[in-house]
């Protein structure tokens, strides 16, 4: 040994190198042959216990780490990947986002800030979601850990410029009148989460009814605001959704930009599931609109498949944004030359540390070009379509909210007379799909009606994998309910398990 110095870097790099090669072989092939596994099982006691173990106190070779990894987490994840993934909602991630995370890791950059190509990839990724969004080149952004973080952000800034003090300074005790944000009822949770958060409390959001689509009903809103003014509330924004979570619903964007424009408030639209529809050719219309909102949450990691984490907030001025972010210790004073010159991309949200999110965005943007995921947002409307009409052709089968997007909500009716017991099975034919390992649905509840929802928010699904889902769901419910029917009320129909048909067999192959 030339000294006694410790570093992380091994010595020889032959076998680190050896290894990597192999966890990138092992990886392709785990995305190849996605369709041969179970899309998701639970995790055996024994697996469990191996994530138990105390800190590490020795060395062990990386090699012996990444063969725990190969045996004890890989085979237990989401599933998310897998073609026949379409719970709650999430992105189905991709091969050369992997990588991009690997390659920023590798560059080290801390995006922070800093005159590096890292940071140029970062500003770049805006500016390319403002071109998709039509937002002027002018406007601000910042990529977050995702949609939350992003709606956070955009309120942060609405609760800064609206509430007639210097929040920064004063802080939420002197907001002279409470601060009122509007949204329709099927708004996501995150909002509430994010004014809490603010200090302006649950109440400052106000959920107005949605109409027979789930679009937020205009006139309820006119109403709600004048209600507020009159009781000395001071409205300050109304937050659009662009696919709401629940099924897919878009308000009317436009309508909203006017009224917001007429009322003085600001206007903020969630897109986090619907925003990227602006690249999608045969439906970016359902969020005409979107390029006049003051500020804008979206959510690569759900459309665009990058992998987790990637949330974005485009921001119309940028002033106002640097305003409500911008700080710099003694530390880490702005400079015009050297290694920190330049714009500070910590300037625009909490993190002063960040990572190089960027690069797995730009990756895949730049190997498919925006048309291509955009196409593949149109595909998954399609199929969604698809699956609507299997379920509106079989009497078994009822559909339970529109579909407007990608989002099915339907329910397993066979015979099923009160509401109860039809929650009651299509619970149960929920979690035995997704105990089998067949395919992973999850449920909601859309103007009182408990159903099965299907968010096809998935690069890997095909048509067939859509109807061999139905055809599960009406042998599991025929089960279900015929096991219900025999038992007495007082006996649960949980653990008797019709068997689910495995892959190859239901498929053919
Ligand atoms: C997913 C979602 C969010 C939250 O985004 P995260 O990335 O999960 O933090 C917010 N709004 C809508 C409409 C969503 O679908």
């Amino acid at each position: 040994m030339k000294n006694q110095e410790e570093t992380l870097d091994p010595s020889d790099w032959t076998e680190v190198r050896e290894l990597a090669h192999r966890m990138v072989e092992d990886a392709v092939r785990h995305l190849d042959e996605v369709r041969e596994r179970h899309v998701w099982q639970p995790i055996p006691e024994e697996v469990r216990a191996r994530f138990r173990t105390p800190l590490p106190t020795g060395p062990q070779p990386l090699g012996d780490v990444y063969e725990e990894l190969r045996e004890n987490m890989l085979p237990y994840a989401m599933g998310n990947i897998y073609p026949r993934f379409w719970g709650w909602y999430m992105g189905s991630g991709n091969f050369t986002g992997a990588l991009g995370d690997f390659l920023a890791a590798i560059d080290g950059s801390n995006l922070g800030g800093g005159s590096t190509a890292a940071a140029m990839i970062d500003m770049q990724v805006i500016d390319w979601f403002k071109e998709m969004m039509e937002f002027p080149p002018t406007a601000s952004g910042t990529l977050t850990s995702g949609g939350s973080m992003a709606n956070l952000l955009a309120h942060t800034i609405t609760r800064n410029m609206m509430a007639g003090v210097d929040v920064r300074a004063e802080g939420i005790v002197g907001i002279p009148r409470p601060l009122r944000f509007y949204a329709s009822d099927q708004v996501h949770s995150c909002h509430q989460k994010a004014l809490e958060t603010l200090g302006l409390g649950a109440r400052s959001l106000r959920m107005v009814a949605s109409d027979e689509r789930q679009r937020i009903d205009l006139s309820a809103l006119e109403a709600a605001i004048a209600e507020d003014r009159a009781a000395g509330v001071a409205p300050v924004c109304v937050i659009g959704t662009a696919g709401t979570t629940n099924t897919g619903a878009t308000d009317d964007l436009k309508a909203l930009a006017a009224l917001c424009r007429r009322e003085g408030l600001r206007f903020h639209v969630d897109g986090c599931i619907g925003a990227f529809l602006k690249i999608a050719p045969e439906n970016r219309a359902l969020v005409a609109g979107i390029e006049l909102a003051d500020s804008v949450a979206l959510d690569p990691h759900k459309w665009l498949h990058t992998p987790f984490e990637a949330g974005c907030v485009l921001v119309r001025d940028a002033d106002r944004h640097f305003e409500a972010f911008e700080m710099h210790g003694e530390y880490l004073q702005l400079q015009t030359r050297g290694m920190i010159a330049g714009k500070f991309l910590a300037d625009y949200g909490l993190e002063l540390s960040r990572g190089f999110k960027a690069l797995k965005i730009w990756m895949s943007l730049k190997e498919n070009g925006a048309p291509k995921l955009g196409r593949l947002i149109d595909q998954n409307i399609a199929q969604a379509r698809h699956l609507e009409g299997l379920i509106a052709a079989d009497p078994r089968l009822e559909l339970v909210a529109p579909v407007d997007l990608n989002i099915v909500c339907f329910r397993y009716a066979g015979g099923l007379k009160d509401e109860v017991a039809l929650k009651e099975v299509n619970t149960e034919i929920m979690l035995r799909i997704q105990e089998s390992g067949f395919a992973i649905l999850s449920d909601t509840t859309v103007a009182g009606r408990h159903c099965l929802r299907v968010a096809i928010n998935n690069h890997r699904t095909t048509r067939q994998d859509l109807s061999v889902l139905l055809s599960e769901v009406l042998r599991t419910g025929a089960g279900v309910a015929h096991e219900r029917a025999r038992s007495a009320a007082t006996v649960s129909t949980v653990g008797k398990k019709t068997p689910i048909i495995h892959e190859r067999k239901a498929e053919g192959a």
